[in-house]
């Protein structure tokens, strides 16, 4: 019941049809509005995401590379130095080996480390220094051997030839963890031995991959991908040049799916190929989607790696308020819609259908016409110019109407040869004027005429003259009554008049007037023929309280009266007079 109460509503209001259409129109907008939405704050996340990453990494590598760099180009200097060259090619000559020790000892204190150490390849003798110089009189430790596994850093870079090479390791003698860099010190192609100085790993740590910012992971990775340097010290593969390649805590590691691990090679490879500063690209780990970026550190054949959790970075919560504008610009839009389109529409329709409303009860006026020139505008003043011909119509046909039922009335109370009033007509207008004379208290006068010997000029004449004489006798009789007495046709050839007003004497004098007007000059007929008439009058004085039937008897008796005293004269019944009943006394004119 409710429901199709609603169901009605809907189909039978173009408010509520508006309001659904606009509903259906909003979410019509919103939808798309929403995913296109949400698909630019995802594009924007990961775009200012990976220029976020790439920044970071242009940044590592260049912290990375300035923290280790000073001490690799040192260590380089240190292994080109000339008296360094003289005692590795020389290092029994005690002169060499006297301006060798002291050029270690005077770069020993420029190290970060203030420690070095040097491995003459001839003979293995390894010489070393810390920052305390505490093997001031001792710097040769211990002679290196290709049988002891703790040695075969020494055996391994050798073999790499030139440049210098940096090794994590963990000293177990010195129970420290270090960055050993290692500069081969080279006379043409023949290597001569080793020189370097070693970084303490946890403060490179502290310094380069500890960054505080949450979502960001920084390691450092060497051409096999092995974790050089990271946070979490489990995941740094130490002796990592010692290392077989399968053995290795590589950054693939880290890496979900064998696709990504693929893609980071390739893009290790453009990266130290030169082709670009800086890669990045969306990986997994551990079931994140995470951004992998990559940066090459040329001189250490380190890469630095950064795996950004872009969501934890840029907090998609930022868009909120963006997002809740929109929907409150859509929302406050679709309003604004329905409110003007109820104003420019819906009301003035409504405006309209009370108006058809008014012209269905009859009121042909009162529609209120919109001055607007569009459709609506229009339609109400067509329906107003419509309401008003409709109106102007009606009260034509009311009119008309109106008119033709008089005529019809005066028909109906008219005698069809004369035109004055019929029976009918005649008593309508006998008990008007009864009512008003009961007001007034004033007397009538009522008559009755009838032509004499008629019969005889119907014979004579014929009836269509006989129809003619009558005519002209009517128009003679009405020219002595006054406009507001009354004429009619009772039937044949009798006649009534009703006298307005009346009294005896007036009475006598009008009937007196109405016997002479016939007899004074004959009836003439259109063919000449000439028709001597006349008429009895019988005539009696009417009270207010008198019925018809009562009054016309009494002028019928007159009439008899006059009749019976030789016809063409009047007789008045004269009621004070009157004698025995059924008698009555009369004046005859
Ligand atoms: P009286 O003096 O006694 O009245 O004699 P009368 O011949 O007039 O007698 P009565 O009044 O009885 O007759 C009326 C006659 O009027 C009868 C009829 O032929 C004639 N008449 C009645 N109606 C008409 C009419 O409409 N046209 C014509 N031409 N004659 C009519
Ligand atoms: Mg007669």
């Amino acid at each position: 019941m409710h429901a199709n109460r609603v169901r009605l509503f809907f189909l039978s209001s173009l408010k509520g049809r508006v309001l659904v259409l606009t509903l259906m129109a909003l979410l019509a907008v919103a939808v798309p509005s929403a995913i296109a939405f949400s698909w630019i704050v995802n594009l924007t996340v990961v775009k200012l995401g990976t220029l976020f990453a790439e920044k970071q990494i242009l940044f590592d590598r260049y912290r990375g590379l300035e923290s280790l760099m000073r001490e690799v180009s040192l260590a380089e200097t240190v292994a080109r130095s000339p008296a360094i060259l003289a005692w590795a090619q020389d290092e029994g000559d005690p002169a060499k080996a006297q301006r060798g020790l002291a050029e270690l000892e005077h770069y020993r204190l420029s190290f970060k480390d203030k420690s070095y150490f040097m491995v003459i390849g001839r003979s293995g003798n390894y010489y070393f220094n810390d920052k305390d110089n505490s093997y001031q009189n001792d710097r040769k430790r211990y002679t290196l051997s290709r049988e002891n596994p703790r040695d075969g850093w020494y055996y391994k870079t050798e073999a790499l030839g030139s440049g210098c090479h940096l090794n994590v390791d963990h000293d177990d003698n010195l129970q420290v963890t270090k960055v050993w860099i290692n500069c081969v010190i080279r006379q043409g192609e023949h290597v001569l031995g080793i020189i370097g100085t070693g970084v303490d790993l946890s403060q490179f740590i502290r310094e380069v991959v500890d960054i505080p910012q949450t979502g960001v992971q920084s390691m450092f990775v060497d051409r096999n991908g092995a974790v050089q340097a990271h946070r979490d010290p489990r995941l740094v593969d130490f002796h990592s040049l010692t290392k077989d390649l399968k053995a290795k805590k590589t950054v693939f590691l880290l890496l979900d799916d064998e696709e990504d691990r693929a893609a980071l090679s390739l893009m290790m490879a453009q990266v130290s190929r030169g082709d670009a500063l800086v890669q990045s690209r969306f990986m997994r780990v551990d079931g994140h989607k995470t951004l992998v970026g990559v940066g090459y550190l040329d001189r250490l054949g380190w890469f630095n790696i950064t795996l950004m959790d872009v969501d934890a970075i840029i907090d998609r919560r930022l868009f909120a308020p963006i997002a809740v504008l929109l929907a409150a610009i859509l929302l406050v839009a679709a309003a604004l819609m329905t409110y003007l389109f109820k104003r420019s529409v819906l009301d003035r329709l409504a405006r309209v259908e009370t108006s058809v409303n008014n012209v269905r009860g009859g009121a042909f006026t009162a529609v209120a016409a919109d001055t607007a020139q569009d459709e609506i505008g229009r339609l109400s003043r067509a329906l107003d110019e419509m309401a008003r011909a409709v109106g102007d119509n009606t009260d034509r046909l009311e009119a008309m109407v109106r008119e033709r039922t008089e005529t019809l009335e005066r028909l109906a109370h008219a005698d069809p040869l004369t035109g004055v009033l019929n029976r009918r007509g005649f008593e309508d207008a006998f008990a008007r004027e009864q009512n008003r004379a009961g007001r007034t208290g004033r007397q009538s006068g009522l008559v009755l005429v009838d032509l004499d010997l008629f019969k005889s000029i119907n014979d004579k004449h014929g009836h269509q003259a006989g129809d003619k004489a009558i005519i002209e006798i009517v128009g003679r009789l009405s020219a002595v009554l006054r406009s507001y007495d009354i004429c009619a046709r009772w039937g044949g050839d009798e006649f009534f008049l009703l006298i307005a007003e009346c009294d005896l004497g007036a009475l006598s004098s009008i009937a007196s007037k109405l016997v002479s007007v016939v007899a004074r000059e004959p009836v003439r007929l259109a063919d000449g023929t000439e028709i001597a008439m006349t008429v009895s009058v019988g005539a009696c004085l009417v009270s207010s309280s008198q019925s018809f039937q009562a009054a016309a008897a009494q002028a019928d008796a007159a009439l008899y009266a006059a009749k019976h005293d030789g016809r063409g004269t009047f007789a008045i019944y004269d009621a004070a007079r009157h004698g025995r009943p059924g008698r009555p006394t009369l004046r005859l004119g």
